[in-house]
């Protein structure tokens, strides 16, 4: 084994430099893989390409003429740049996304064929993806459905078709599914909320961009790590004697094979239509981020799945693999992806954009007020919406945003919203100026920019948009954002409701607003957080206000099964009750497994490897020490090693024997959520800290010439 460690740092360090060149200037290929509205418009008659940019607007269905038309026009296109298959790309709950390829060729007609019909709706064999028990097997049929609002785009030689995925009985079997209803639902609210002020807006449309952070290690030494190939994370590892303590490796210069691997991988995101236009180190050594340009939230969620799958693809090619995992390396930072959110209406206005002029700030406060009571209300989903085994590791250490959901909105707006909650029952009479008399007059049309000051907040307002930071890296933003459009939705439509009744009472509609605004403001302040969110304090803090901090993924979960939770959900038509259950169990599951594998991985690591090794230095050890007795020199330091590697290997021994143990009683259990929690708290909780001290403290004192398993200095500072 200390072979393969060996030999896979030696790869590492003598791969060839790939050099990467653009294929031109960025305009010259940007979205040359996409089937785009100009590439519609190219192709299809006027009144035909007219109808299909209504259905993309407006979200409507594309009937069976069109569909033929634009299934035709896509199959020509593709042709032409060498597509020869076509797929319904989906996203179902395995968190990545499936494809099944169709020839376009027609083997009786010898022709090459796409019938409007196939675009519009396939049925893959579904019976393989996980469905929470909605399908019996011997029903094993779902269907995948175009989302025309999503862009058709070419990936190798297939022409790819987003879609949603559902059951023949109609529930959703996906994560897009959801999100688009929450995106209509959100939609819906806050269009009404709009005309309260505006009566032009007629469509608001939530944006998302994601910030997405990452780990490159060098393909050699990632294969010599089975706990990295299995479980996505390293479960041993003795931290470098230099980690991120000298915060020298964040925004710093950017090592040549990373640099490669990024431009490389930039080029095929940006022919995919993916707007890519960060990159940077980050904190960790080793870690880095991309970021693309916001967008629409449906397609920003398609292109950030599609750009971890480029990004693996491509970094294959450089012999590297990335890693989204939350926390591939104790010690150091943790991986999270960065959810930009925005809501953008159909004339063009960021509706958390504030302004110098007062009566559009009133609409700003309305937005802005009614999130955070949103995440006040819902912090429970909020909170389940990003729970995963793998974030679990990330929440609540001491660098990643707590498992506890607070809203930092910087010192300015905090001002504001102060004063708002104090000019309580002001009379506003005719000829005054009621902005000024509230206080709202006077907010500052630039938010002076917070990021470095509120990095430990886990849902930040950044000046024109909120930055859920909580979200894991691996994570689908689908989650998260259905969530989070969801209970925006439902707070805004009750803040609609609250300020008509107040109107219908004869008061003044924007004396209404700013009442309920005020209550608001006053019920949701304990969400409010400005301080340092990993500071042990702000728990106890926190706990004293009664918000809740729960730590672990099977706990956060049953926040979708509340009854108050349950009747958002089906008020807005997101999931029904069968569809949250069933979304739960396969959460579970996935859990279950997730824990089961890493604590696999340790006892076949801990057996096979590390116990023998550690028993052969031993022996090394009890030889010198016989040899030492035997010149009558003193072998009290040899001695006490013996004894420790000893104690270790007990610890170990025992380790391994009690754990397995355990999950031979969990995996006799029945009920899913009993077995994740059994999983967390009598496996995880209970053995694996202890266990991989023991193996960390034998990485110290056994011989580096012997040690199994490549080092994290070893994988971490690539060249
Ligand atoms: P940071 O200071 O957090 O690095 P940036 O300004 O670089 O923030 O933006 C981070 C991400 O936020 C980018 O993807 C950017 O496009 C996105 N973003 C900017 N404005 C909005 C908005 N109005 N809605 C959603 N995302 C936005
Ligand atoms: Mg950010």
């Amino acid at each position: 084994m200390s072979k393969l460690r060996f030999s896979a740092i030696e790869q590492a360090n003598n791969r060839p430099t790939i050099d990467v060149k653009a294929p031109g200037k960025i305009s010259d290929f940007y979205g040359e893989n996409v089937f785009g509205l100009s590439e519609m418009q190219a192709l299809l008659a006027p009144d035909v390409f007219k109808q299909v940019k209504k259905s993309i607007d407006q979200g409507l269905k594309v009937d069976e003429i069109t569909a033929d038309a634009v299934a035709s026009a896509a199959k020509a296109w593709a042709m032409s740049k060498g597509a020869t298959h076509f797929t319904h790309w989906f996203q179902p709950l395995t968190g990545t996304t499936a494809e099944k390829h169709d020839t376009f060729f027609d083997y009786l007609s010898g022709l090459e064929r796409f019938k409007g019909s196939a675009l519009v709706q396939q049925e893959p064999d579904a019976s393989s993806f996980p469905n929470g028990g909605i399908r019996s097997t011997f029903e094993a049929r779902g269907y995948t459905a175009w989302d025309p609002s999503s862009p058709m785009f070419i990936y190798g030689v297939t022409l790819c078709i987003p879609t949603i995925f559902v059951s023949y009985t109609g529930e959703a079997l996906d994560n897009k599914a959801p999100l688009l209803k929450a995106v209509e639902a959100v939609d819906k609210a806050a269009t009404k909320v709009c005309q309260l002020f505006d009566r032009k807006v007629t469509r608001v449309k939530p944006s998302l961009g994601c910030e997405q952070e990452y780990f490159v290690v060098d393909k050699a030494l990632y294969n010599s790590r089975p706990d990295l190939v299995m479980s996505g994370r390293t479960v041993f590892g003795h931290n470098p004697a230099r980690g991120q303590q000298l915060d020298d490796h964040y925004f710093g210069s950017i090592p040549p094979r990373i640099y490669d691997f990024m431009k490389d991988f930039e080029i095929e995101a940006l022919k995919l239509g993916i707007p890519v236009s960060t990159r940077h180190n980050e904190v960790a050594p080793s870690q880095f981020e991309v970021a693309p340009v916001f967008e629409d939230i449906n397609v920003a969620t398609d292109h950030n799945q599609l750009l971890m799958d480029t990004m693996e693809k491509v970094a294959e090619q450089h012999s590297l693999r990335v890693l989204f995992h939350e926390k591939p390396f104790a010690g150091l930072n943790g991986t999270g992806k960065h959810n930009n959110w925005s809501l953008i209406t159909n004339t063009g206005v960021n509706l958390f954009q504030p302004s110098s002029s007062a009566r559009e700030n009133l609409v700003f406060l309305t937005f802005f007020v009614n999130t955070i009571k949103a995440v006040y209300e819902y912090a429970d989903l909020l909170r389940a919406s990003i729970a995963s085994a793998g974030n679990d590791h990330r929440l609540g250490a001491n660098e990643a945003p707590p498992a506890i959901m607070s809203v930092f909105i910087g010192s300015q707006l905090t001002s504001v919203l102060d004063e708002l909650e104090k000019n309580g029952n002001i009379k506003v009479e005719k000829g005054d100026n009621m902005y000024m008399k509230l206080g709202i007059d006077k907010i500052p049309e630039i938010i002076l920019d917070n990021t470095d000051r509120n990095r430990t907040s886990p849902f930040a307002f950044t000046g024109n948009k909120f930055e859920f930071r909580a979200v894991g890296g691996s994570a689908n933003t689908a989650s998260p954002m259905t969530i989070l459009n969801l209970i925006v939705a439902e707070q805004l439509s009750q803040f609609y409701g609250e300020v008509e009744r107040d109107i219908k009472k004869g008061t003044d509609k924007k004396l209404a607003i700013v009442n309920v605004l005020r209550k608001y403001i006053k019920d949701s302040k304990k969400v409010r957080f400005e301080g340092d969110g990993y500071s042990e304090d702000w728990v106890k803090e926190a706990e004293k206000r009664g918000l809740e901090n729960v730590k672990d993924t099977p706990r956060a979960l049953d926040a979708y099964l509340t009854k108050k939770a349950r009747k958002t959900f089906k008020e807005h038509t997101v999931l029904s009750d069968i569809e949250l259950e069933a979304r739960n169990e396969i959460s579970w599951e996935s859990y279950i497994m997730k824990i089961q594998i890493e604590s696999r991985v340790m006892g076949d690591l801990i057996l096979n490897h590390i116990i023998p090794t550690a028993i052969n230095y031993q022996n090394k050890l009890i030889q010198n020490a016989n040899g030492l007795k035997g010149l009558g020199i003193d072998n009290k330091e040899v001695l006490n090693n013996i004894k420790k590697i000893t104690d270790y290997i007990d610890t170990l021994n025992k380790g391994v024997h009690n754990m397995t143990e355990e999950r031979k009683r969990i995996n006799k259990l029945e009920d899913t959520r009993e077995k994740a929690i059994a999983y967390c708290d009598d496996v995880k909780g209970k053995y694996f800290d202890d266990i991989r001290y023991a193996v960390d403290k034998l990485e110290l004192l056994i011989d580096d010439e012997d040690w199994p398993l490549v080092k994290y200095r070893e994988m971490l500072f690539l060249r």
